[in-house]
């Protein structure tokens, strides 16, 4: 795993909560498979049927096994920005978090809080379940047209917000991965994660 051991960009949170207790969390940017990646959970942009897709959402299926589709099948979908966990079957990963992000359909249709709500709602999970390392895709930047600058923002911007907000209720995270698939979406990562 040469790729998490050298990101291209990282950057620590201080999630120390006001009662003092301190807590780093790692943000760090690779480009890999999201497939590959040996952490307690990796995210899936899926569509709301859960029941398979392309891009990353067909990866993650043809990776896990199809174990994974008959999980699925009783999670009874999952509404646009909000996220659903199952087992990670044959992945390293032990858990996937599945979450739909938005259509982009020019920004004017509640997409950015939208995908904002699928960071949030995924790092939910993670206390839920006592998850200490998660790895998202792009979410919705790819089949469902979310221009990439913007989603990066976003995607940033909620991580740190959920993180702090996660660790006033015990949470155990420690390391959330961006984990992008072409170098040009790791290099706009990269930048925006050392503008924060
Ligand atoms: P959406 O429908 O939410 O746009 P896509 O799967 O089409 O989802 O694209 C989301 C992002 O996932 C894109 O940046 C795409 O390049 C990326 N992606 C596709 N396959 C993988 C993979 N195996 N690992 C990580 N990212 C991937």
């Amino acid at each position: 795993m040469s790729s998490l051991k050298h990101p291209l960009a990282q950057k620590q949170i201080d999630t120390t909560d006001n009662q003092g207790n301190e807590h780093l969390v790692t943000l760090k940017v690779i480009q890999a498979d999201i497939t590959t990646l040996p952490l307690d959970a990796i995210v899936n942009a899926a569509n709301s049927s859960l029941l398979g897709g392309g891009g990353v959402d067909g990866a993650i299926h043809r990776a896990a096994g199809p174990e994974l589709l008959a999980y699925c099948r009783t999670l009874n979908g999952c509404p646009t920005g909000e996220a659903k966990i199952s087992p990670g079957f044959k992945l390293p990963a032990q858990y996937v978090i599945h979450t739909v992000g938005p259509v982009w359909h020019g920004g004017g249709q509640g997409e950015p809080e939208l995908l904002a709500s699928c960071y949030r709602n995924s790092i939910q999970l993670t206390v839920d379940n006592n998850i200490t390392s998660i790895a998202f895709p792009a979410i919705s930047t790819g089949v469902y047209g979310y221009p990439i600058e913007q989603a990066t923002e976003i995607a940033i911007a909620s991580v740190i917000g959920s993180v702090k907000q996660a660790a006033l209720s015990g949470s155990a995270i420690e390391e959330v991965v961006f984990c992008c698939f072409s170098a040009s979406d790791a290099a706009i990562y990269q930048q925006k994660l050392e503008a924060v």
